[in-house]
C-alpha cells in the first residue's frame, strides 16, 4: 500500500523548513561551521532531534531541545540554501508535486550572522536551484512566532509583503504557543496584510488551545487556513464558521498525537471533518522531528484513522484547492491530481 500512496501525486500545505533538515546535513553543517554539537554520529543525533508517538516525549521537549539543536543549522546563506534544496529533493522522492514551506526568518537569524532578507533570499535560492532538478512547485510562507518581539515580527510581515508575488512567496503564518499568546494580540500586524490581500494567511490555532483560538484567528487575523485546527471540533459554532467561510484546516496527524492536541490517531477528528465536508488536509508538519513523511501520514490516515481512499482523495483535493496559488492554478492542480486518486 505504501508504494501506491508514495506514487500518488501529493500536495502539502503545512511543513516547516526547520523541521525538515536531514540528520546527515545537521552533522555535515556542524563539521563545516564548527558549531558545538554534543553528538557526532547519526545514531547519537537521532534521539536528540526526532520524536515518535510512543516515545514519551512531549511538546516541551520539542521546543526546549530539538528547536535549539536545529537553530544552529543556519550559519550562512549557503547552509540555508542547501537545506531548502534537500527538502525539495526529499519531497520529490515522496511523491509531492506542490509544497508550501514555512519558516520564520527571525528564528533563523538567531546566530547573528544574517539578516531576515538574507534568510528569505537564501531559501528562495535553494528552492530555485532544486527546481532545476525536481519538478516540485513550491510556495513560500513567511512566518512569525508568538514568542518573538512584536517589532521584529512586524519587520517580517513588512518583508513578506515586499516579497509578495516574487519568487514564490505566497503566504504568512503565525506559530508558537497559542495558549500563552492569543490571536488578538497580533491583530495590528495582520491589518496591512489583510488590506493588501496578496498573501494568504494561515494561523497555528486549535492545537495547544481550544476552539476559541481558531475562531479568533479567523475573526481577528483573517485566517484563510488554520494550522492544525483539530480542537475546533470542541465547538459546533466554530465548525459552522469554518464551513461558512470555507477555511482550510491543515491537520498533521502524527504531530497532533505527539503534541497531545489529540489523544490518539483513532480519535483524531480528520475523518469527522472530511465526512462533514470541511476542507481538511493531511500534512507532515516537521518530517525530521516527527520521523515521518507525507506518504507515512497518508498511510496513518488509512491504517490508524479509518479513512477511506475516497476521503483521502477528498483531503488531497482540499489541499490543492486550499493552496495559496491563484485560483486558476489551484483548480489546475486539483484537476491534475484527481484522476490518480480514483484509480489508486
Ligand atoms: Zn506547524
Amino acid at each position: 500500500m505504501n508504494s501506491v500512496l508514495k506514487s500518488l501525486p501529493k500536495v502539502e500545505l503545512h511543513r516547516h523548513l526547520v523541521g525538515s533538515i536531514r540528520l546527515q546535513t545537521i552533522l555535515d553543517l556542524a563539521q563545516e561551521y564548527k558549531f558545538p554539537l554534543p553528538v557526532s554520529t547519526l545514531g547519537e543525533l537521532k534521539p536528540r532531534v526526532t520524536i515518535s508517538p510512543n516515545s514519551g516525549k512531549n511538546l516541551g521537549f520539542i521546543l526546549r531541545e530539538m528547536a535549539k539543536f536545529t537553530q544552529l543549522c543556519f550559519p550562512s546563506r549557503a547552509a540555508i540554501s542547501r537545506i531548502a534544496f534537500e527538502m525539495i529533493e526529499d519531497a520529490f522522492l515522496d511523491g509531492l508535486i506542490y509544497l508550501e514551506v514555512r519558516f520564520s526568518p527571525v528564528y533563523m537569524t538567531a546566530q547573528g550572522n544574517l539578516s531576515q532578507v538574507d534568510v528569505i533570499e537564501a531559501v528562495l535560492e535553494g528552492l530555485n536551484q532544486a527546481n532545476r532538478y525536481f519538478p516540485v512547485q513550491c510556495g513560500v510562507i513567511v512566518g512569525i512566532n508568538r514568542e518573538m518581539g512584536k517589532k521584529v515580527a512586524k519587520e517580517s510581515a513588512d518583508l513578506a509583503l515586499a516579497y509578495a508575488g516574487k519568487g514564490g512567496v505566497v503566504g504568512f503564518d503565525l506559530a508558537g504557543d497559542e495558549a500563552a499568546a492569543p490571536p488578538r494580540e497580533f491583530e495590528n500586524i495582520f491589518i496591512p496584510l489583510r488590506a493588501d490581500g496578496r498573501l494568504g494567511i494561515t494561523i497555528h490555532a486549535g492545537e495547544g488551545a481550544g476552539a476559541r483560538s481558531v475562531e479568533d484567528a479567523i475573526n481577528y487575523l483573517g485566517a484563510q487556513r488554520i494550522g492544525h485546527g483539530v480542537r475546533a471540533v470542541e465547538d459546533p459554532d466554530v465548525l459552522d464558521l469554518i464551513q461558512r467561510q470555507n477555511i482550510t484546516l491543515e491537520t498533521c496527524p502524527t504531530s497532533n498525537v505527539i503534541t497531545g492536541a489529540v489523544q490518539s490517531f483513532a480519535t483524531h477528528p480528520l475523518r469527522f471533518f472530511l465526512e462533514k465536508g470541511i476542507s481538511a488536509t493531511i500534512n507532515s508538519d516537521d518530517p525530521t522531528w516527527f520521523n515521518t513523511t507525507l506518504t507515512n501520514e497518508y498511510s496513518n490516515a488509512i491504517d490508524k484513522m479509518n479513512i477511506s481512499l475516497q476521503d483521502l482523495a477528498k483531503a488531497a483535493q482540499n489541499a490543492a484547492l486550499g493552496s495559496f496559488l491563484p485560483l486558476e492554478e489551484r483548480l489546475a492542480l486539483a484537476d491534475k491530481i484527481a484522476p490518480m486518486y480514483t484509480t489508486a
